[in-house]
């Protein structure tokens, strides 16, 4: 719930119950209303006293704020207690509203001491602030019941039908954790903390209804992965992304190049060579001319370079693919003329290629990859340089959870591309 903004909570409070008692200090009280006794409910309730407060965090201004909490006595039981106080929790001595542009402050790329300094308050109270709110969002998710119980009538819950599942180099505890995503909403659905000791008691604790609703899995060339889908989600295509899929010849391109260059004596034609490796990467139909002459005084050197550089361009045509029996026979073909070139590294491709082609083919047919959750490494790369390291897991996990899904930025990003152009 949004709570009204602490200032102009202040600002529509009567003139009688606000008043500067120095130059930066106003001291306010809230306008004095009937409370019956919380206790025994008893309706005979006087003023008891004043109990003044300063109140923390109110950004953007030189005033001190002392907020006169009144506190009632009920005259039957006799015990007392403070006024009804919309804008402040019990025990808080930070208006609530204030607590939310704090937390809300997370969804961008700024430091827990950049948001402290804001508020004037320490670091160490905005990240405890920050984990609170998130325990009490989490603990709010858990009262909905994820699967439907009992009767069969029960709706369906909602659980993303396209998920896609990838590594990145985490630093707290474990070398790689593993974010999951729903690619269809854009929202990140986890981060795991260990990619070896939690994957599968993770990926198992979401309820087996949900898991049943995933329709396409979408993931890199990992046999871990692949076996987990296979394993824990039944009914759900695996798509390889198709950006890694690529990745392989682009790098088995790259190890033939440095080969070559490791053979050459003439520094000069060496370091020419090494900065031709955007050139030899590059597909040819993006050339200009300029470059297709560069390319073809390259390729002149060594005849091996020039198979592999077919083989490359051979292989990054698989994904033009007009159909399933066209890419089946293109793989074919490529696995052919790899084996036959001799050259290790492509041989592997192909061997590669051939263990995961049903995979790669259905992320060309379905147009599902792994682009949006490379973006989202990146984000968590940036939040971690900014913020130092985190030391707590727990803080990391719901810190990347907050930012990648913090509504006004994912407005910012790129909308959801059009999947309906996917092949048949
Ligand atoms: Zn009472």
């Amino acid at each position: 719930m949004q709570h009204l903004d602490f200032i102009t909570f202040l600002l529509q409070l009567p003139q009688q119950c606000k008043e500067f008692v120095s130059e930066d200090v106003l001291q306010f009280q809230l306008p004095r209303r009937h409370h019956d006794c919380p206790y025994c409910g008893g309706s005979h309730t006087s003023v008891d006293k004043y109990r003044t407060q300063i109140l923390r965090g109110v950004p953007d201004v030189r005033i001190t704020f002392i907020y006169k909490n009144r506190r009632y006595r009920c005259t039957e039981c006799g015990r007392t207690f403070s006024e009804d106080r919309p804008f402040l929790k019990k025990y808080q001595r930070m208006p609530e509203s204030v607590v939310e542009d704090m937390v809300s402050a997370h969804g961008d790329l700024l430091t827990d001491s950049y948001i402290a300094r804001h508020h004037g308050i320490s670091p160490c109270t905005v990240s405890r602030h920050f984990l609170r709110a998130m325990r009490r969002q989490d603990a709010n998710t858990l009262d909905i019941p994820d699967t439907p119980q009992g009767g069969e009538e029960a709706a369906p819950s909602a659980f993303p039908t396209v998920l896609s599942m990838d590594e990145f180099r985490g630093n707290v505890g474990a070398k790689f954790q593993v974010a999951i995503h729903d690619l269809k909403e854009r929202t990140c659905l986890d981060i795991i903390e260990n990619r070896t000791t939690h994957l599968h008691e993770a990926i198992s604790s979401i309820p087996e209804a949900s898991r049943m609703q995933v329709e396409t899995f979408s993931i890199d060339l990992s046999n871990q992965f692949r076996s987990i889908v296979a394993q824990y989600f039944p009914n759900a295509t695996i798509a390889a992304d198709k950006f890694h899929a690529m990745r392989l010849a682009s790098d088995a391109m790259d190890t033939v190049r440095k080969n070559v260059q490791e053979k050459m004596k003439n520094q000069n034609e060496k370091l020419s060579f090494k900065k031709s490796r955007k050139l030899l990467l590059s597909r040819f139909q993006h050339l200009d001319e300029k470059a297709k002459t560069r390319l073809e005084k390259l390729l002149a050197v060594d005849a091996q370079l020039r198979t592999a550089y077919e083989l490359k361009e051979e292989y990054h045509s698989l994904f033009d693919a007009a159909n399933h029996n066209d890419f089946l026979e293109k793989v074919r073909v490529f696995s052919c003329h790899a084996e036959q070139s001799g050259i290790r590294s492509f041989r592997s491709v192909a061997r590669t290629t051939q263990e995961w082609k049903m995979e790669i083919w259905h992320g060309i047919a379905t147009g599902y990859n792994n682009g949006f959750t490379e973006g989202c490494n990146n984000t968590i790369k940036v939040l971690k340089r900014i913020a130092y390291g985190f030391r707590n897991f727990e803080n990391f996990r719901y810190r990347i959870l907050y930012l990648l899904n913090n509504q006004e930025r994912r407005q910012r990003r790129s909308k959801p591309k059009n999947q309906t152009s996917a092949k048949k």
